[in-house]
């Protein structure tokens, strides 16, 4: 449903196909591929801006967007999400992307961003979820025609099932902040 947020290590050697010996699923796909990191729009809570932003010392790294892709402001099956993180304007709270896409954070060998400041969004990602929990099945995004014979995507990205709820909890608690979070945006208030 939160389309392709990011998480892993990126290498700047396009070109060279196959397997590589000790080669994390990540790096093979930002060799072969654009990875979600460059492909992404990602959603930051209030939480994730304060995080980010005592990381960074500075708040200049979000903007407010309409979803690229339109079928994203459709999201009847989570009215939490719906409610709390679309604007009056139909916009939402992303990261900044450079001209070509990759997200602001993204630097030459990954996520600048240590793991416990990272977007809640990208944390969860490949999972899928809405309010009520965390689906059975993963999002569409990776490159699963990359992985090696007998390996698994949720074992090979190393994901934790226990600290993925967590997250997955402290995300619908932080929509929730969204209300409070947006008193300062002088261009959704009504005109006098
Ligand atoms: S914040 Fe980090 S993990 Fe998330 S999309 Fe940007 S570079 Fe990737
Ligand atoms: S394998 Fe998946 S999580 Fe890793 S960089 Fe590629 S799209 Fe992102």
């Amino acid at each position: 449903m939160h389309p392709y947020p990011g998480r892993f290590f990126y290498m700047e050697s396009a070109g060279q196909a196959g397997y590589m010996e000790d080669e994390s699923l990540c790096v093979r796909c930002s060799r072969l591929e654009k990875t979600c990191c460059q492909r992404s729009e990602i959603y930051v809570t209030p939480g994730d801006v304060e995080r980010i932003g005592e990381q960074l010392e500075r708040f200049d790294f979000f903007e407010y967007r309409l979803p690229a892709n339109a079928d994203y402001a459709d999201q009847d099956d989570d009215p939490a999400w719906q409610e709390y993180v679309f604007q009056a304007d139909g916009t939402r709270r992303v990261l900044r992307r450079r001209p070509g896409g990759d997200c602001m954070m993204l630097g030459p060998h990954g996520c600048r961003l240590p793991w416990e400041v990272r977007p809640l969004v990208c944390r969860l990602y490949p999972y899928d979820y809405d309010e009520r929990g965390i689906k059975p099945q993963l999002l569409h995004g990776c490159p699963v025609h990359l992985l090696k014979p007998g390996e698994s995507l949720i074992a090979v990205l190393d994901m934790n099932i226990d600290a993925a709820r967590r997250w997955h909890g402290q995300l619908y608690e932080e929509i929730r902040l969204e209300t409070m979070a947006n008193v300062d945006r002088l261009d959704l208030r009504p005109a006098c």
